[in-house]
């Protein structure tokens, strides 16, 4: 497999890279956790789907640049290597884009993409509920047929930035009493502002208002907002998760930016004779690389007509484990007050430590692997 990119590839990284020298703030913006940052990364959306930046992989008329999945993986490793803000759009970006392409209607796709591309509207996802994480499939929050469509109702929980996000997409019961908990469920969209809807942000250790629990009660919705088929969510999901794991969600850019940081921290911190901390520094610097290659390599799978399958849980287990291993390192180079120092590496390690857990936990998906890939008899549950 001939990895080389081509000279338009080439070129089209040059005309990222100077977009973004021009455009990325100089400050920082403030936490996109909190309803200050949330607005200011809204604003700096807008700027990237201005000048067609902020989803180059769409085909042009929903604002992309029909830029493709290779071009895609080279706009993020530029995107990362210029320090730009994190996405506020991402859920709907990484995870309902790649679902309404896939099963959503033309009218859906030119009703809800460029909105979202612009960050006017911004997307949760709605999946998790008090009893339903893992076992996603006992979820009970309910969809009840009514005239020109449903009403739901229920509770959704873990939804990260509902608090000051527009809709939410999810997963609800529409036929009770099926035979298995994975019939019967209907993908739906619906307005986090609607009559019925509370939205109650989960108060962090850090204070800041990042998750929400989200109440329904009778909320209307109407057809056109139903993905896929009624009763036929469950499929619809699974496309969903699979591109969050695939591909989407953490692509190599963040982590080859973040092996640069810690390689620049050990060449300006590190004791030349601790020779296991510069092994530590080697491994995710290859490590880094190693993920980037099997990423082109699944791209260019990917343009040959293969779907995202259990393969993608691979992905997951690799890069949320690589993430920990990589600020622990970063902390262990900065020495005793690493951890306490308000940095961005003590912020990174604690966001790292979610990963084995969001999208899909990483026991879950070694049950997937078990199972799926190595042909495993299933475990007892
Ligand atoms: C940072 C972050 C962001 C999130 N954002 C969202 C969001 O935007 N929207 C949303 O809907 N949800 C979100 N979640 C929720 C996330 O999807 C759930 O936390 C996750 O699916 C696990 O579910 P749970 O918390 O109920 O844990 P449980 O399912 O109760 O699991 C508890 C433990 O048991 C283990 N376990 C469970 N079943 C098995 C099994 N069969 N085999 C082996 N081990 C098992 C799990 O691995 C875990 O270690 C987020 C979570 C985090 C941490």
């Amino acid at each position: 497999m001939d990895l080389t990119l081509s000279p338009a590839d080439e070129a089209f990284r040059a005309e990222a890279r100077t977009w973004l020298a021009a455009h990325v703030p100089r400050t920082p913006l403030p936490s996109l956790e909190t309803e200050e940052g949330f607005a200011a990364h809204r604003v700096w959306e807008a700027e990237l789907a201005a000048d067609r930046w902020s989803v180059v992989s769409w085909p042009r008329v929903y604002g992309g640049r029909d830029a493709g999945i290779v071009r895609w993986l080279v706009f993020e490793e530029e995107y990362y290597a210029a320090g730009a803000p994190g996405r506020v759009g991402q859920n709907g970006i990484n995870l309902l884009a790649p679902t309404l392409f896939d099963h959503g209607t033309e009218r859906q796709r030119a009703r809800i993409l460029p909105s979202m591309a612009s960050g006017e509207v911004v997307w949760a996802q709605a999946w998790s509920e008090p009893e339903a994480g893992s076992d996603l499939a006992s979820l009970t929050s309910r969809a009840v047929r009514t005239d020109g469509g449903w009403l739901l109702s229920g509770q959704k929980t873990w939804s990260s930035r509902a608090a000051f996000a527009d809709r939410a997409f999810g997963l609800f019961r529409s036929e009770p009493g099926t035979s298995r908990p994975h019939q019967g469920l209907t993908y739906l969209m619906f307005d986090l502002r609607a009559p019925g809807v509370t939205v109650r942000p989960i108060g962090r250790l850090d204070g800041r208002p990042a998750f929400a629990e989200v109440f329904l009660d009778e909320v209307f919705v109407p057809d056109e907002d139903v993905i896929g088929e009624p009763g036929g969510g469950w499929r619809v999901a699974m496309s969903t998760a699979g591109n969050e794991r695939g591909l989407t969600l953490r692509s190599p850019g963040r982590f080859l930016a973040a092996a640069d940081r810690l390689e620049a921290l050990w060449r300006s911190r590190a004791d030349p004779s601790d020779t296991a901390l510069r092994d530590r520094v080697a491994d995710a610097v290859i490590g880094a690389r190693a993920y980037q290659l099997f990423t082109y390599a699944n791209a260019s799978r990917f343009l040959d007509g293969a779907a995202v399958g259990p393969e993608a849980s691979l992905n997951k287990v690799f890069w949320s484990e690589y993430d920990i291993a990589l600020h622990e390192t970063a902390l262990d180079l900065l020495g005793p007050d690493g951890e306490s120092a308000d940095t961005d590496w003590s912020e990174g390690y604690v966001f790292s430590l979610a990963g084995p857990i969001y999208a899909g936990t990483n026991e879950i998906q070694r049950d997937i692997i078990a199972e799926r890939l190595l042909g495993l008899p299933k475990g007892r549950r």
